[in-house]
């Protein structure tokens, strides 16, 4: 899956990474692979993009723009603007050069981590999910259903997480990236046809 071992990931991490992004991040892990069992996805591949999602987030804005400019990867302007979203954008590229990460599905998971998007994998909703949910998380407003829904209906608990966001969003009157906004209308929208059905 990567060059690098598991074991040889977590140790670069466990030294590059602040202590409190190390713990959220080995809690993702273990989450996602949870999720994992759930809907029969891949539990070493779960483990793995867990592992890896927040992988640049103790880089500098000069790195990340650096990394970005490297590869010539599309950025809109919010994500530029926003040090928060440039991490997911990085992330992935900085998985395959450094850890030798090559699968495709285990990147995307990375790379839409923070907005989410339309028609993601199972994988992709595992992580995003997994972030939002992971044990150590400060408590959020109603995650004792989110999280059981999480284990009962993925789509139904990515249109919550993604309306949760995009309230918090509007609240703190943060630039919303387009692709946050997709990702709520494309899952309250599936939710909505199969309560039809
Ligand atoms: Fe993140
Ligand atoms: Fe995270």
């Amino acid at each position: 899956m990567c060059a690098l071992s598991f074991d040889e990931i977590r140790e670069d991490l466990k030294s590059r990474l602040k202590p409190t992004r190390y713990d959220h991040t080995i809690s993702v892990m273990f989450t996602a692979a949870s999720l994992a069992m759930c809907y029969h996805e891949d539990v070493s591949k779960a483990l793995t993009a867990g592992l890896l999602h927040d992988c640049t987030k103790s880089l500098s804005n000069e790195e990340h723009l650096r990394l970005v400019e490297r590869e010539s990867a599309p950025l809109s302007d919010s994500e530029r603007a926003n040090e928060k979203l440039l991490h997911a954008v990085t992330g992935p590229i900085y998985a395959r050069d450094v850890y030798g990460c090559s699968d495709p599905d285990i990147l995307n998971a990375i790379r839409f981590h923070t907005t989410g998007r339309a028609g993601m994998s199972m994988l992709e909703k595992i992580i995003y999910i997994a972030d939002y949910i992971e044990p150590l998380r400060q408590p959020l407003p109603n995650i004792e259903n989110v999280r059981q829904l999480a284990f009962k209906d993925i789509d139904q608990c990515v249109a919550k997480v993604s309306a949760a966001c995009l309230d918090y969003l509007k609240q703190i009157n943060s630039v919303i990236e387009p692709k946050t906004i997709e990702t709520y209308e494309y899952y309250s929208k599936k939710e909505e046809n199969e309560c039809q059905n």
